[in-house]
Formats: C-alpha cells, structure tokens, sequence
C-alpha cells in the first residue's frame, strides 16, 4: 500500500519579517542590480496581466536585484516587473507603515486577501505611480492589506502592512494584474492625472511608448 502523499502547503498563514536590515538588504540587492528604463502608462506590458513565476533559479534572482536597483534609481517605495517591462508577477518594495516603520522585500505570485467588512477602513490619501510620471492623485483604499505569495526561493510568504505600506502592496499587486491606479480614479479624475503626467518631465529615465 502507498503511503498517502502529504499535501504541500501553498499559502503561508505566518507573516514574514520584512522590517529587519532593511538598509543593508535594499543596499546588497541594489548592488548586484542594474538601474533599467521605467515603463509608462500606455505600454502594452502595463495593461495586462502578468506570467506566473514558474521557476525560483538565479534569473529571478538577478532580475528582483534590477529592480531595487530601479526603483532606488527612481525614488520609488515599491515596483513591478512589468514596470521595467517584464511579463512576470514580482513585485519588490520598500516602504513605510503608518507608524515611520520601514519594511523592504520581494513577493513572487502575489494574492492580495479579501478583508473582512470590519477590516476595511478607507484611507483617501494621495498615490503616484512611477509609470505614471509626475502625476498624483487621491485614491480611497483600504488601510490594512495581506498579500499571499512566494519569496525568490519559492517559499510561501505572508506579508501585511498598514497605511501607506498597505497602499503600496495593493498598488504593486494590481500592477502585476494588468491594473494601473488611474484605472480606479473617476473618467474626470484620470484625464487630469494623465494631463499631469503629460505636462510633468520625469526624474528617471523612462521607455518612450511607440
Ligand atoms: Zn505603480
């Protein structure tokens, strides 16, 4: 008789520890990355959804150390591959909670958890977006968000945050589901955020749209 196989756990119900050497673990990422060219609203990459990471080797590895190198180059607090025009769902982060606490690290294959109707407590504070350039706009979200993924080994990962970090993990996973913030704004609302980007000039260097 077989022995009965185990199931593999897939989803993490422990949040990781992303709060730790934050200093030294964004600077060793960095690094060994290289800064690329910001993709914009407009370019097909943004505006669909993202390939599933399938394999944890030293590809993913180097390309989550170009993207801190990127998003550092950009000023950003969080970036998705798709951002620096790549089709797989990975997005990193470097970012603030609500209490000044910095949390930084990477989710591969990230699902953002339904909240509860007493969890969701909107916050409508101002968002931009690196592919967005120079525009900002309020955006009511929720101020507590879990994200379920994987880390660049494979391992399942929690990740939970509050404030602007709970903004930002909900920012990058809609990004790697082909959503940019300004799709949840008002017609009126992302004409004016679009008229901002229009007539801003980037910091960064950005993928000109064709
Ligand atoms: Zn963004």
């Amino acid at each position: 008789m077989a022995q009965q196989q185990q199931v593999d756990e897939q989803v993490s119900t422990e949040f990781v520890v992303d709060t730790e050497d934050c200093e030294a673990r964004e600077l060793a990422y960095r690094e060994r990355g290289t800064a690329r060219p910001i993709t914009v609203v407009g370019n097909p990459v943004l505006h669909r959804e993202c390939k599933d990471v399938t394999e944890f080797d030293d590809a993913l590895a180097s390309l989550i150390d170009d993207m801190f190198a990127s998003q550092k180059a950009a000023e950003g607090v969080g970036l998705a591959a798709n951002q620096i025009g790549v089709d797989l769902k990975v997005f990193v982060y470097d970012c603030p909670d609500d209490d000044g606490v910095r949390h930084t690290g990477v989710v591969i294959n990230p699902v953002l958890d339904e909240l509860p109707a007493d969890r969701r407590v909107l916050d409508d504070s101002n968002e931009g977006c690196l592919s967005v350039p120079t525009a900002y706009a309020e955006l009511a979200r929720p101020d507590y968000a879990v994200v379920r993924g994987q880390d660049a080994q494979g391992k399942a990962i929690a990740v939970q945050g509050t404030g602007y970090f709970a903004r930002c993990l909900q920012h990058e996973t809609d990004h790697l589901y082909g959503r940019l913030y300004i799709d949840r704004l008002s017609k009126r609302e992302r004409k004016a955020a679009l008229k901002q980007m229009e007539e801003g000039t980037p910091r960064y260097e950005t993928v000109p749209n064709d």
